[in-house]
């Protein structure tokens, strides 16, 4: 059953609408019909009886010679007389099937001896042959007619019909538009910025679809805060005690177990200070953007990463002015050239322009690359392969999530994809 329904709500309802409005439609009109046809009829026969009879009588009264005048006062749209034996026909053989003949039996049958004939023309009719009491032959002539419709009555019915599809699919846009209105709303929901809310007029029911959609956006976005809020404080806390446990192991004598502490410190240094970016990095953005020539940004950045003797190469530049915010963009390519750096020992940085006409900037390694089922868990916090991968690469599973909410801020998206021929390609695009 539900393979033939059509697979919009907006057509189902339609067509529930207009298939049950098309039938008591139909229904109605029918019926409305029907009784008109009855009591036509009724009223048609009960007239034919007693014009007859009285034809019949006031021919009978009127001398031979006078009979003819009055033929034509007599004639009537459906059935007239002619003193003759009328046309050569076939004697009628189920006479008693048609009213009209019923009729004319009844009311002529007791004085008269009728036969019917009917008369195969262009539209077949029938005549009622009898004799007046003088002799002369009297012929009915009987044209039974259909009931006459009215010529604007398709016009009419078609006219409705087009009412009727016009008000269903009113009433089913306003029932849908709503819906579709709220879908979009929870389609877009997004906690990391300040999303406007949905209008909370209209009818009684969206209204209130629309203030609970609301308040739950509203309760997201708050215990989202608040999570991140406790990391960045727990985080931000923590440097202190660390570095005074660091200070203290300075002071400590020289042996392999002051290195481990001190490494350990370090670490977890590392750690507290991702969580405090991360935090950050999930609040709106208070850098100004700047104008930005992106090539002499590229390579001081490369130059940064040369004097500490990491092997950065930019491949391509372009000579491209941004409007953009630096430092986001900086700690972006950082955390992406790092990784390249962490795991493959070498990173290339590329821009080029796409056909959108936007800025492609894309870092690029030839190390292990990500297994494509995790390409999109790396992206999120604390998410790191390295445990399984079994190598000594310290870090928190923080930079990529950093990355991520970076790039956003830039009105971007981060995107990661395995090269081929091996290692990874994590890439973003920038506007003017
Ligand atoms: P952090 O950056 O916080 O110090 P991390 O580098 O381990 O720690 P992410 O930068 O978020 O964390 O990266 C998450 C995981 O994705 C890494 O642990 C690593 O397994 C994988 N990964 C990231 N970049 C690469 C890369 N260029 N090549 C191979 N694997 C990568
Ligand atoms: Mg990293």
């Amino acid at each position: 059953m539900r393979r033939w329904l059509p697979r919009t709500l907006a057509a189902r309802l339609s067509l529930i609408f207009l298939l049950s409005l098309v039938l008591a439609h139909g229904l109605s009109f029918g019926l409305q019909t029907f009784e008109r046809y009855n009591s036509a009829r009724t009223l048609m026969l009960s007239n034919f009886e007693r014009d007859i009879a009285t034809a019949v009588a006031i021919l009978e009264r009127l001398p031979a010679t006078e009979r003819p005048a009055w033929l034509a006062r007599l004639e009537r749209p459906n059935y007239r007389y002619q003193l003759d034996d009328g046309q050569p026909g076939t004697p009628m053989l189920n006479a008693s099937e048609s009213v009209s003949v019923r009729t004319i039996l009844a009311t002529l049958g007791p004085a008269y001896h009728i036969s019917f004939q009917t008369i195969a023309d262009s539209r077949p009719h029938y005549q009622a042959h009898l004799q007046l009491n003088d002799g002369q032959p009297l012929t009915i002539d009987v044209r039974p007619s259909i009931m006459p419709i009215s010529p604007w009555l398709p016009v009419l019915l078609v006219a409705q019909l087009l009412l009727l599809v016009l008000c269903t699919w009113l009433a089913v846009r306003t029932a849908l538009a709503p819906l579709t209105r709220l879908a979009r709303a929870v389609d877009n929901l997004d906690l990391k910025r300040p999303a406007a809310p949905l209008d909370e007029s209209g009818p009684s029911e969206v209204a209130y679809a629309a203030v609970a959609f609301n308040s739950m956006q509203a309760r997201i976005a708050a215990y989202v805060k608040e999570r991140v809020q406790l990391l960045a404080a727990i985080s931000h806390d923590l440097q202190t005690p660390i570095t005074r446990m660091k200070l203290r192991v300075e002071f400590m004598d020289d042996s392999a177990d002051k290195d481990k502490l001190s490494n350990d410190l370090s670490e977890m240094q590392h750690l507290v200070k991702e969580g405090v970016a991360y935090a950050r990095s999930t609040e709106p953005s208070s850098e100004p953007p700047l104008r930005l020539q992106l090539e002499p940004f590229l390579q001081s950045l490369v130059f940064d990463y040369a004097d500490m003797g990491k092997n950065v190469q930019l491949l391509a530049s372009a000579d491209a002015v941004l409007h953009t915010r630096p430092q986001a963009l900086r700690r972006l390519l950082t955390n992406l050239i790092d990784n390249a750096l962490k795991f493959a020992g070498a990173a290339e940085l590329n821009v080029s322009q796409n056909a959108n006409g936007l800025w492609l900037l894309q870092v690029l390694d030839r190390g292990p690359g990500i297994p494509e089922q995790e390409l999109a868990d790396v992206l999120k916090p604390f998410y790191r392969l390295e445990s399984s991968r079994n190598r000594d690469t310290g870090g928190t599973g923080l930079g990529l999530a950093i990355a991520v909410q970076l790039a956003a801020s830039l009105g971007s998206g981060l995107r990661l994809r395995n090269r081929e021929g091996g290692g990874l390609c994590a890439e973003f695009e920038l506007l003017y």
